[in-house]
């Protein structure tokens, strides 16, 4: 018999793949704009860099600040402090100055290499214009971001806002006021802000410039494109953005690409591709904010290529589970089970999760949009994972009493023990999103599921009619926990479902195990009505799961035919 050291064995990774490589599909538009590629020019250009400060980051690019300083340029945080400018000569990047800086530059004795892009400095006439005319000036953009700083700066202090969408347009005292948007606003932010500003301030004015850049849109509606059709196509429809982490465009293609319901993976370069984050996908779009150098895109593309594609979750399972476990008794299952929590509890184990604080502290990962698809549903789940499984325990003492395998009630106490820590991890992840978790009669859906189980009294046939249920629940659990793995870019998130996926593999086999053990000697008559319960119970699981957790499912990718294909072939 196995004991629990047995099962420390290593693991190997039974990830299969089909061989076939991962189709990318580029966004028709994307990357480098005009107005980058002067400013890098100007840089180029240069034939002292050692006697240019660069004020703020020239574009952002990691790659082309690490050039600049191998080259020699020296650099400040921005242009408003000329006093600290040590060199012969001030660069002013594409994202721009205000007159009022400038000014001092040249004032300070310096050469100053202009490199503000036209269509950022036609941003700052509007908003220039509209002073001059008496407006109050409302710039839909970033607070603080170098190109609003610069479209501000020579504005006296109470005659501007600067407002990130319409949640942050208020009331202002003003009959007269001026709308533009920072150059990389997405349109429908910007409309909708404007039709905001209108709203609540009717007693003004409202005069309006579009200065949303021909590039900002052109890669915008390319996106849109670009979603529509992997939307359409197999798979969970995934986007790789490939940007700087501070790009406020490449922010806007991310946050674009989740606005149409498609998963978005950001990047900064090729060595940040995770190949796990593929799983389950076969088309993959590609796109790259206007900082991002062609080489940066096409190295993303080629490490893309080179993926396979492979199975939408992974089974990570001894030689030993992947062929032996339908002949396991019940002590080798708890051994199994005590083995995997050894494995588990190893803080440098490849089944650690990498949480982003301390237990019972707060510090949220997950986006705006995957909160807004997630936490429900994690809270449902976080509930149902837990329990004692009292009602399981009776039927097990019911099945041992009528001569069943006598530690089969151990087997069940180490595979509840399990649930229990997935609840206790799902419950962790929440109280680090700062949502609370629901209590028991709190999810009808987990208590549905409860219920259901004790349908038969505690019994030998109680037994077997849970494991049933519990059995749907596990199946339904796979295709959740694989489609919220693919919904989420949180790494404490994505690995703690890897650890569930592998463990709920486990609790499949161990749970069909059981029931073999049960039905030896059934009929085909049984047999035949066994499996129409099974089904059904099946069936009601994915309607119930799909129902509850359809955002979930839905930004997978995977629709209803989906779930239940996913829950049929678990085992
Ligand atoms: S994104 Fe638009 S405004 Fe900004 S540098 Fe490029 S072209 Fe100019």
């Amino acid at each position: 018999m196995k004991t629990a050291n047995d099962f420390r064995l290593s693991v190997n990774s039974a990830e299969q793949s089909s061989g076939r490589s991962l189709r990318v599909v580029r966004a028709r538009a994307m990357g480098w704009c005009f107005g980058v590629r002067d400013a890098v020019a100007a840089t180029r250009g240069e034939a002292n860099p050692s006697s240019v400060t660069v004020l703020g980051e020239l574009v952002h690019n990691a790659d082309v600040t690490a050039e600049l300083a191998g080259r020699g340029f020296r650099s400040l945080p921005g242009p408003g402090d000329a006093g600290a400018v040590r060199t012969a000569a001030a660069l002013v990047t594409a994202h721009g100055a205000s007159r009022g800086d400038l000014a001092r530059l040249r004032g300070a004795g310096l050469r100053v290499i202009d490199a503000t892009c036209p269509l950022v400095r036609r941003v700052q006439e509007a908003a220039a214009a509209f002073a001059a005319e008496g407006r109050f000036v409302v710039v839909v953009g970033v607070p603080g971001h170098a190109e609003v700083a610069g479209v501000v700066g020579d504005l006296p202090e109470d005659r501007f806002a600067v407002v990130r969408d319409a949640a942050s347009v208020h009331p202002w005292p003003h009959d007269r006021i001026g709308v533009v948007q920072q150059s990389t606003t997405d349109p429908a932010t910007a409309a909708a802000a404007v039709a905001a500003v209108r709203v609540l301030n009717p007693q003004a004015d409202v005069a309006v410039v579009d200065t949303v850049c021909k590039p900002t849109r052109d890669r915008q509606a390319a996106v849109r494109e670009l979603c529509a059709t992997l939307k359409r196509g197999p798979g969970p429809a995934t986007v790789v953005v490939v940007g700087g982490t501070n790009s406020h465009n490449t922010a806007r293609l991310a946050a674009l690409c989740e606005a149409e319901g498609v998963r978005a993976l950001r990047v900064a370069g090729a060595g940040e591709l995770d190949p796990s984050a593929f799983a389950g996908v076969r088309v993959v779009g590609l796109t790259a904010g206007t900082s991002t150098l062609d080489a940066a895109i096409d190295a993303v593309e080629a490490r893309l290529r080179t993926f396979k594609i492979s199975p939408p979750f992974v089974h990570e399972l001894s030689n030993t589970e992947q062929t032996d476990w339908r002949r396991w008794t019940a002590a080798e299952w708890a051994a199994c089970f005590q083995a995997n929590g050894v494995r588990r509890d190893d803080p440098a184990g490849p089944g650690a999760i990498p949480w982003p604080c301390p237990a019972g502290e707060r510090r949220p990962t997950l986006s705006a949009a995957e909160r807004a698809a997630t936490l429900d549903s994690i809270r449902m789940f976080q509930l149902g994972e837990s329990g004692t499984g009292r009602f399981l325990q009776r039927c097990a003492a019911a099945y041992v009493a009528a001569g069943g395998d006598p530690d089969y009630p151990a087997a069940l106490r180490e595979f509840l023990a399990e649930e229990n820590r997935h609840a206790a991890e799902l419950g962790r992840f929440l109280d680090a999103e700062g949502v609370p978790r629901l209590q028991r009669g709190e999810s009808r859906v987990a208590g549905a599921f409860r219920a259901s189980r004790r349908l038969v009294p505690a019994s030998r046939l109680g037994l077997e009619w849970a494991i049933v249920v519990l059995l749907s629940a596990e199946r339904v659990a796979i295709a959740y926990y694989a489609a919220l793995r693919q919904a989420t870019e949180s790494p404490a998130l994505r690995a703690l479902c890897r650890n569930v996926l592998r463990d709920e593999v486990r609790h499949l086999r161990f749970q069909s195990a059981q029931l073999a053990a049960l039905r030896v000697g059934r009929g085909r008559v049984g047999r035949a009505a066994t499996a129409a319960a099974e089904g059904a119970a099946l069936w009601g699981a994915c309607a119930a799961a799909y129902l509850a957790h359809r955002r979930v499912f839905r930004r997978a990718g995977m629709g209803w035919r989906a779930v239940r294909r996913r829950a049929r072939a678990s085992v």
